[in-house]
């Protein structure tokens, strides 16, 4: 009966996600589904994603996600490629999956019926250790994407190591933010569900905000969570460390982890939390080596450490001998947490799985890596670089060859080529260098049709003809750095209004864009995630409040002036809110209210406390004023007041309940906040500091019969007015069912 899984304002227990991943898995047995077999999930971060992940593996299937923000003609390629003949989605995402013969869709939220019939107990999946658990896309650098193939000894090798190594515990909570598609996911998923943990789903988009993390993870008590070190930068620099005070575990991985940001990382995190650092690819099981970042020794590089259980690491020439500790080489992973190899990729895999020279166990491989790497002498491993054109991007896994390769194809393009620019910032940006007639924009829309967004470059540059060294190579060096124009612009319009000019002007500044105007778009011109979050930052400082995901939904500027809103929606007082213990109350400090120092002191008067007690003071929204007329206008009841009575086992119980109402109400300002309009020019709302639950004992009269409806009866909403005066607007009245043994409480 614990919790298992949160996602918003929704939970489901251990026992109930196991029922309904139980029951989803007998339906995928009865539709074929296997050993084997394959099933694509096309959903949005959710608690139906984790019933039907759970589902596929139960059903003894193998998962292949299938983000629905993909083109649609990735995904027609995934599909075909992956030959699944199922896609479970939401009935909301029914329409990003592109019809293919032969692959059923089946919305898993529509589906209530058909499973109620379905038992709820643990099938039995025949999957075994060699069986595939899932495939994973990851960018190829042969132009298209390749699909890698997880066995689950691999994976629940690295689970059980996990756990032996940090020992997650059953009040432990792990924030899943990573998109199902990338590996990392897979542990934040099973690991909590396997130790009896709380998985907390982010929201869609919620991985790169922040303020929203921020927020979740002090909502939420989250103590465990993973970043590419692209992304932590940005929330260790933005976060108020405080609020975080839940964190007892940062887990890195993806990218090399810069020692600056360990220090930084320490610096700002006082306290009991561990930085770690975790390598490997998607082709051995999500990581293969470790290490525990200590903020001492933080020295010129992070090693990405030991090998984890069961598995080798070597550091190989090109002849696949050893070489001394020191020396670089590539790097070849060995043990169970090799992948399988590349879907449908007979000669891909056998170029990158090689036979394992130093195992004893028949067809043993090694991958691989094309990372290069060398040893330690304390026997870590440090990451040095990569040996080919993959790069990463924010975390991002890509193959330059694969934007090359769809470049080609555009009409027009001559030749080309693409590479992964550092910025003075320290950020990277795609870059495309092109010859041939054709338009940056009909590029980028090119492009869009057929690569995930993180894969579209950020600027297109014409050139007559690629620079070459002198024998004849492409020359990297002598490519030009692009120029204002080389990001897409839409044509000018200039800024209308305060808004919009605001904004133009901090686009300007933050993308180094030069002239910005209504129509143009945040990421066409050069802008990304990481951006996006310094944009906010930037905005807020200037009164502008928004979040990063209103960026995605709205990327253009006009359309974002629209939303863009003057009041923060964060549940934090004010900065100008009346500072704490507050001996008096001037109309100075009250801007939005137009009362005077004699109106503010009668408003005062009426908190208990007085002015020690008032957190603000503001005037009414219109639907309060409407809510306030009707109040006043009627005599007896009130037209607002709801209530509903609730029964508990025991007092104790009811008692637990209410100290958790009273917990929500100190942390909800509005839950705080009381009316005043008597003798003032302008009704009023009144922030309480302290606002505690009025709570009346009643006695009912044990031979009136039904407890409740005694009970109800005593405050008919119809005649029962509540005091507008007095926070929390709120009553609780209890009583003792002396008939049934239970406790009653009823709520106005
Ligand atoms: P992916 O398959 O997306 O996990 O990408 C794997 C590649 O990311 C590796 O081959 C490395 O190039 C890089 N990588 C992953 N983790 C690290 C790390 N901790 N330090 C340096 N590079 C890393």
């Amino acid at each position: 009966d614990a919790v298992a899984v949160v996602f918003d304002y929704a939970s489901l227990t251990y026992r109930v996600l196991n029922e309904r991943a139980n029951r989803l898995a007998h339906h995928l047995v009865r539709l074929g589904v296997g050993p084997e077999v394959r099933v694509g999930l096309c959903l949005e971060r959710s608690l139906e994603m984790v019933v039907s992940l759970l589902a596929v593996l139960k059903a003894g299937g193998a998962y292949v996600p299938l983000d629905p923000g993909l083109p649609a003609e990735r995904l027609a390629y995934m599909l075909d490629g992956s030959a699944v003949p199922l896609v479970l989605v939401q009935a909301a995402q029914r329409g990003a999956v592109p019809a293919r013969e032969g692959v059923e869709v089946l919305a898993v939220d529509e589906l209530a019926e058909r499973l109620a019939a379905e038992s709820a107990e643990n099938p039995k999946s025949g999957a075994r250790p060699e069986s595939l658990a899932y495939v994973i896309y990851t960018s190829g650098s042969t132009g298209r994407p390749k699909g890698v193939m997880n066995a689950h000894r691999g994976v629940v090798n690295r689970l059980v190591w996990m756990q032996a190594q940090f020992g997650l515990r059953t009040d432990d909570v792990v924030l899943q933010k990573t998109p199902f598609s990338f590996d990392v996911s897979v542990w934040e998923f099973f690991w909590p569900l396997q130790q009896g943990a709380r998985l907390v789903m982010a929201r869609p988009d919620g991985h790169r905000d922040p303020r929203y993390l921020q927020e979740v993870i002090e909502q939420r008590g989250v103590t465990t969570l993973h970043f590419v070190p692209s992304m932590l930068q940005p929330f260790v620099e933005a976060v108020e460390a405080g609020r975080c005070a839940s964190l007892r575990h940062v887990v890195c991985s993806g990218e090399a982890l810069p020692p600056a940001l360990v220090r930084r990382f320490y610096d700002r995190f006082a306290g009991p939390v561990a930085l770690t650092n975790l390598y490997g690819p998607t082709e051995a099981a999500v990581d293969v080596s470790w290490w525990s970042c200590a903020r001492e020794d933080a020295g010129d590089v992070v090693p990405i450490g030991r090998p984890v259980w069961n598995t080798a690491l070597y550091v190989l020439d090109a002849a696949l001998q050893p070489v001394p500790i020191g020396t670089p080489g590539e790097l070849y992973i060995g043990g169970v947490q090799v992948a399988r190899g590349y879907l449908g990729r007979a000669a891909m895999t056998a170029e990158r799985f090689v036979p394992d020279p130093f195992s004893t166990e028949g067809g043993a491989r090694l991958y691989r890596t094309g990372d290069r790497a060398r040893w330690r002498p304390d026997g870590a491993v440090e990451y040095l670089r990569r040996l080919d054109f993959q790069v990463k991007i924010r975390g991002f896994r890509i193959e330059l060859g694969e934007i090359e390769a769809a470049l080609r194809q555009a009409p027009g393009v001559r030749d080309c080529t693409v590479v992964a620019r550092e910025e003075e910032t320290g950020d990277r940006r795609l870059v495309a260098y092109v010859v041939g007639a054709v338009e940056a924009e009909a590029l980028r829309d090119r492009l869009r049709r057929t690569l995930p967004e993180y894969m579209v470059p950020s600027a297109f540059v014409a050139l007559d003809a690629l620079p070459l060294t002198p024998s004849g190579k492409l020359d990297r060096k002598a490519l030009p750095a692009p120029e204002g124009d080389a990001y897409a612009r839409r044509s000018y319009e200039a800024p209308l209004g305060e808004v919009e000019t605001a904004l133009a002007e901090i686009w300007a500044e933050v993308l180094g864009a030069g002239r910005v105007g209504r129509r143009d778009h945040f990421f066409e011109l050069g802008g990304h995630s990481l951006l996006a979050i310094k944009l906010i930052e930037r905005m807020r400082r200037r009164g502008l409040h928004t979040d990063v995901r209103a960026l995605f939904t709205t990327p253009v500027l006009a359309e974002l002036a629209l939303v863009v809103g003057g009041e923060s929606t964060e549940l934090e007082v004010p900065a100008n809110a009346i500072p704490e213990g507050c001996a008096s109350i001037t109309p100075e400090m009250l801007p939005l209210v137009e009362l005077s120092q004699s109106e503010i002191d009668r408003v005062v008067a009426g908190v208990p406390g007085g002015a020690a007690n008032v957190q603000d003071i503001y005037p009414l929204a219109p639907l309060q004023e409407g809510i306030l007329f009707h109040h006043l206008l009627s005599q007896e009841g009130d037209p607002y007041l709801l209530s509903s009575v609730a029964e508990f086992d025991t007092r104790a119980r009811l008692e637990q309940y209410l100290a958790a109402l009273q917990a929500v109400i100190d942390r909800h300002d509005i839950l705080r906040t009381s009316m005043a309009w008597e003798g003032l020019r302008e009704p009023v709302q009144v922030v309480w500091r302290h606002a505690p639950l009025p709570v009346e004992e009643v006695e009912l009269d044990a031979a009136a019969g039904d407890a409740a409806e005694e009970l109800w009866a005593r405050y008919d909403p119809r005649q029962y007015r509540i005091d507008l005066g007095r926070a929390p607007l709120l009553r609780a009245c209890i009583a003792e069912d002396d008939g049934r043994g239970r406790w009653l409480l009823l709520m106005l």
